[in-house]
């Protein structure tokens, strides 16, 4: 009789280590085989661009499970093997080829491809001292050359170029965040946040430059392949600003890992298409966390929104749906979408998705430092960006997974210090 092979879980981070998780403790008593191409035993990334950046935790804090767990869980971890080939059968067993010429064969196949960071194609861009943050190796990269730098240029002004400035600030460097937009963090949080985030990180001493063009990255004199600094495109007729870095972080968004789908004929659109069982479009294989379009998941979005997130607490949530799915069960996204970003003493916390978002209220109290934006689609509350304001944040999450309102006159009548949850209200019916 044939060897059972099992699930082959390609992808070994927060996305596929949880589906391996989930997996054994719903009982599934197939082999798991958790595969990354990374030289790294699975680890967490939300560190990298804050603590461990910082040097307030080590490496071993980021392992999500130790070595005894996944020989006791009968999960075969496989490191440093990027896959390169899938060969599937119509019943959803197939082999996965690595570059290295493994081959890995699988009865169910599971893809927690993730994304990797977006490369900014610019003169200058390959010279020493240009970095990335997606993974341990860039991190561990800007780690080595941190200590030798003054000056860091961001190219960036989203969630991770905020906070991996706000921790270079800390550790004593000049900073320099450059961002190509109107506003910082793109269309991940409303014009209130955008502005509250500049006006903050100003007041804490970063240099923030919206609407930089940047021409090329400049070599150094002495070292001809490090970088020296980043120049600016010309203002009228005068001469351009080169903006000085040893080292220039680029931060400016990631793109989802989708050509193993593509090459198996799945189907793609900014991320591996899925159900709102994780299925993809062969029906067997799942796809999870930041390679996958879902239907968005929020109880009451319009039907047909798709989004594709990238957050731990998706990558988790997601991964349960899909580990549902292999044992034959088919349950909804459980919870709502939530993300977090620490930068400087900013805390922000972001409940629902504020995609489609028609009216906010903005609450702040600036004595205590709370700031919180609300945002509503035709009067249903929907999603609140909340800085340094838990309660607010628990508030919004609560009454959104209860299916409650809390309407937006009422937040605008009552002070800062009245707690949201006490204005939360049943959803009115909807009309007949
Ligand atoms: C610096 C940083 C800070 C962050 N901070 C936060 C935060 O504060 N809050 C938050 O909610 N989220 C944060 N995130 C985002 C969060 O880490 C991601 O959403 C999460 O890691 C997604 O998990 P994933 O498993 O879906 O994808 P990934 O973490 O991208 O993992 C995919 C894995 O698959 C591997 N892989 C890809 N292709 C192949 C292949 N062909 N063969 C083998 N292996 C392959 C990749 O190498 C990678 O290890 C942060 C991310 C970074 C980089």
């Amino acid at each position: 009789m044939a060897e059972k092979t099992g699930l082959l879980i390609i992808g070994a981070s927060q996305s596929g280590v949880q589906l391996a998780i989930s997996l054994r403790a719903l009982g599934f008593e197939e082999p798991i085989t958790l595969l990354g191409e990374e030289n790294h035993r699975p680890y967490q990334r939300p560190a990298l661009s804050k603590e461990w950046l910082q040097g307030e935790v080590g490496n071993e804090s980021l392992i999500f499970r130790s070595n005894e767990y996944w020989d006791e869980h009968h999960v075969t971890l496989v490191k440093d093997q990027r896959i390169t080939e899938i060969r599937k059968n119509p019943d959803g067993s197939g082999v996965a080829v690595a570059a290295s010429g493994a081959e890995f064969p699988f009865q169910r196949l599971a893809l927690t491809v993730g994304a990797r960071a977006r490369k900014l194609a610019i003169d200058g861009g390959e010279l020493a001292g240009v970095v990335y943050l997606r993974n341990a190796d860039d991190a561990l990269a800007l780690k080595a050359i941190v200590g030798t730098a003054s000056d860091v240029v961001v190219v960036g002004g989203g969630f991770i170029g905020l906070e991996a400035a706000s921790s270079l600030k800390k550790m004593g460097k000049n900073v320099v965040v450059l961002e190509a937009g109107p506003r910082l963090v793109g269309r991940a949080v409303g014009e209130e946040t955008a502005q509250f985030f500049l006006d903050a990180h100003r007041a804490r001493g970063l240099d923030i430059r919206l609407g930089a063009k940047i021409t090329r990255f400049v070599p150094g004199s002495g070292e001809a392949d490090s970088v020296a600094g980043a120049e600016l495109a010309a203002d009228g007729g005068a001469e351009p600003e080169v903006v000085p870095a040893q080292i220039v972080l680029v931060g400016i968004g990631v793109v989802p890992n989708t050509e193993l789908a593509e090459q198996m004929g799945l189907a793609v659109d900014n991320g591996i298409v899925v159900d709102q069982y994780a299925l993809a479009s062969d029906g067997t294989t799942v796809a999870v966390g930041d390679c996958a379009n879902m239907p968005n998941p929020v109880p009451g979005s319009p039907a047909g929104e798709r989004i594709r997130l990238e957050s731990v607490n998706n990558a988790i949530e997601h991964a349960k749906v899909a580990a549902y799915s292999l044992m034959g069960r088919r349950e909804d996204y459980a919870g709502i979408p939530w993300f977090w970003s620490n930068q400087a003493d900013l805390k922000l916390q972001i409940a629902g998705l504020s995609m489609g978002f028609d009216q906010t209220v903005v609450r702040r109290d600036d004595e205590r430092g709370k700031f919180s934006v609300l945002y509503y689609r035709t009067g249903r509350i929907i999603a609140a960006d909340c800085v340094n304001a838990p309660l607010d944040f628990m508030a919004v999450k609560n009454a959104l997974a209860k299916g409650q309102n809390i309407p937006a006159d009422a937040v605008q009548a009552a002070a800062p210090d009245v707690q949201l949850k006490t204005l939360a209200v049943p959803l009115a019916p909807a009309p007949a």
